[in-house]
């Protein structure tokens, strides 16, 4: 279910050696999770008994050069790999009792690990988080169930999907409601105008998700693999919550533009870490639709300090971002 990388660009030169290390390519894609070197060798061989140890050992060791394969290390002595073309670097739960692993992926965990490294200097190449443990069918002795291992570009733009999802409901909630308490006119119209834009692009992403179901129908029952402590529906769901305190038009869409920018930051610094997968391009298209917004709602900010003047001073409304600046 993995995309496969395109072999023509990845054939190296030379005429039966290339055939050999694109037959072992193959069987290594062919795989989910996490094989060792000898597991590989077992693979082959059943193909091909005139297939050597060594040229399999020298394949895998193209595979993690050409990215195509990463080697990962469960502190059992030797080496592991898994595919890295289009999947996104990961963490890893190891169950000590069936040895088998499950992946997850938490970009705060990621996020702190660099600002540990900052505040100490260090240029971090490489971070590796690896909880070991039970898992729960060796806990609870249910039968394992194959849906939780390995995973798929799948799982990780379903994941992505539901958080988009998520807050594109907070946002069309934030905007109706702002759409409902605004007396401006022209401020009404701007609310209700993008209430009805998020309207459809949640019309959109919900298409986009039951298309990815209908790739996979199991896809529902697969296991986390993305998690956020923070994502961005929180920011609109605030945001909603200032609204009803009584505020005026330029207020509520100062509140807008934050919870904008916010999001449209959230997005776009999460999808820049994530390696190329749809994931990534969920995330990243979903930031930019964000800008949309906002740059929209900068623009509206200014129009209606033009009409209404200027906040009082005293007011907690700042003055109206640039937009250039505001996407920072
Ligand atoms: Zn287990
Ligand atoms: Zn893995």
């Amino acid at each position: 279910m993995a995309i496969l990388p395109d072999l023509s660009r990845l054939k190296p030169d030379g005429g039966k050696r290339s055939s050999k290390r694109e037959q072992i390519v193959n069987v290594f894609l062919r795989q989910e999770g996490h094989l060792s070197a000898d597991d590989l060798v077992d693979l082959i061989r059943r193909e091909d008994q005139r297939i050597s140890r060594a040229t399999v050992y020298r394949t895998l060791q193209w595979m993690v050069d050409a990215g195509v394969a990463r080697k990962v290390d469960f502190g059992e002595g030797r080496f592991r790999f898994e595919h890295s073309y289009r999947q996104p670097r990961h963490f890893h739960l190891i169950c000590k009792t069936c040895h088998r692993s499950f992946e997850f992926l938490s970009s705060d965990i990621e996020g702190l690990v660099e600002e540990v490294a900052a505040a100490r200097s260090f240029t971090p190449s490489q971070s590796v988080v690896q909880i070991y443990g039970t898992c729960e069918e060796c806990r609870t002795g249910k039968a394992p169930s194959t849906t939780a291992e390995g995973h798929s570009d799948l799982v990780f733009a379903r994941d992505a999907l539901r958080i988009a999802i998520a807050t594109e409901r907070s946002g069309l909630e934030f905007y109706s409601r702002a759409a409902r308490i605004a007396r401006d006119a022209r401020g009404r119209k701007v609310f209700h105008d993008l209430a009805m834009e998020e309207q459809e692009h949640l019309g959109k992403l919900e298409a986009r998700y039951a298309e990815l179901l209908r790739r996979d129908p199991q896809l529902e029952s697969r296991p986390t693999f993305l998690f956020f402590k923070g994502a961005a529906n929180g920011l609109f769901a605030e945001g909603a919550e200032r609204l009803l305190k009584g505020v005026n038009d330029q207020q509520a869409l100062m509140i807008g533009i934050r919870c904008e920018r916010g999001s449209h930051r959230f997005f776009k610094k999460y999808g820049e870490r994530f390696e190329d997968s749809e994931g990534k391009q969920i995330f990243l298209e979903f930031a930019d639709e964000e800008r949309e917004h906002l740059d929209l709602l900068v623009r509206e900010y200014r129009a209606l300090v033009k009409r209404q003047g200027r906040p009082r001073r005293g007011s907690r409304v700042a003055a109206a971002p640039s937009a250039r600046a505001s996407a920072r």
